[in-house]
This record gives C-alpha cells, structure tokens and sequence, in this order.
C-alpha cells in the first residue's frame, strides 16, 4: 500500500528537499532473507557504506517507537545478510532532531518472534478486529479495515 500512500509520498518530498545533497554519498539497497521460512524483506532508502550508517527520514512531528523498530528491522536485515552496519540515524526535519538507533540482543530476540507473529496473522483465515485507534487514521490499511463504515 506504501507507493499509493500520500503520506510515503510526502515522506519521499521531505527526504528529496530535506537532504538532496547528501544523494552521492549514500546508497540505496534492498534487501531479503529467509527467516525459518519466513520471507523478509527491506528497502533501506540511505545507507552509508563508508560509515556503516542506516538514514531514515520521517515527516513526523514525534518521535514514535515504529520508526525506531523499521530502523532496527533495518538492522536486523543487513545482519542477516552478513552486511555490517554499526546503528542507525533517523532524522525529524520537522522537529529538527536526530534518533539514534542501535540493534540489541533482546531487539533480536523480540524481532524474530514478532515475524513468527506475523506470520501466523497472515497464515490465518480470520482477520483480526480493527483496533479503533487514533493511528488507524493514518494507517495505510485504512480503507480496508473501515470500508463497511
Ligand atoms: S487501520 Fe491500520 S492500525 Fe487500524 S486496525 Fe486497520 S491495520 Fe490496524
């Protein structure tokens, strides 16, 4: 749902006008792997290969623990991959701020059961409530999860 997404495509705007001179330094990879069966897969946008750096850029006004585990995902990928990386940076041009990230252990542990999690949720034939949350506004699946309403 990403590449309709109004809010990817404002994203990529902010990354374009935001951070245009840093195109030649950074590289764009993507990446997949098996994980006990499991198909992963990651675009990472700017990854800088020099200094072994995940970028990512959000549009956001806060800073949310889902950014922070897309970058650990991120991570975790390029781990798996046999592909060094020391951290990640995820920057707020709206708030002018930076996020350090770092791929733990315990980060490990709980990404590899969150993707046996998810497949499950996948696997199933019953599709979970929707949550009725704040979130669910900017959430990509909306019109799938609301489309009765
Ligand atoms: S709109 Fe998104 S967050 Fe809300 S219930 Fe659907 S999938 Fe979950």
């Amino acid at each position: 749902m990403e590449q309709t997404s109004d809010l990817v495509a404002d994203g990529k705007i902010i990354e374009e006008e935001s951070y245009l001179q840093r195109s030649e330094k950074y590289s764009q990879i993507e990446l997949s792997h098996s994980y006990n069966g499991i198909s992963l897969r990651g675009k990472i946008d700017f990854f800088n290969t020099s200094k072994k750096i995940v970028h990512e850029t959000k549009r956001s006004n806060k800073v949310e623990s889902a950014h922070i585990w897309q970058v650990k995902f991120y991570l975790w990928l390029l781990k798996l991959n046999d592909i060094e990386a020391d951290g990640g940076i995820i920057e707020y041009p709206k708030l002018r701020v930076t996020e350090n990230v770092e791929l733990t252990d315990k980060d490990i542990k709980y990404l590899e059961s969150s993707v046996i999690e998810i497949e499950k949720l996948i696997s199933s034939n019953n599709c979970p409530s929707v949550i009725n949350a704040r979130i669910c506004k900017s959430c990509s699946y909306y019109d799938f999860c609301y489309a009765d309403e």
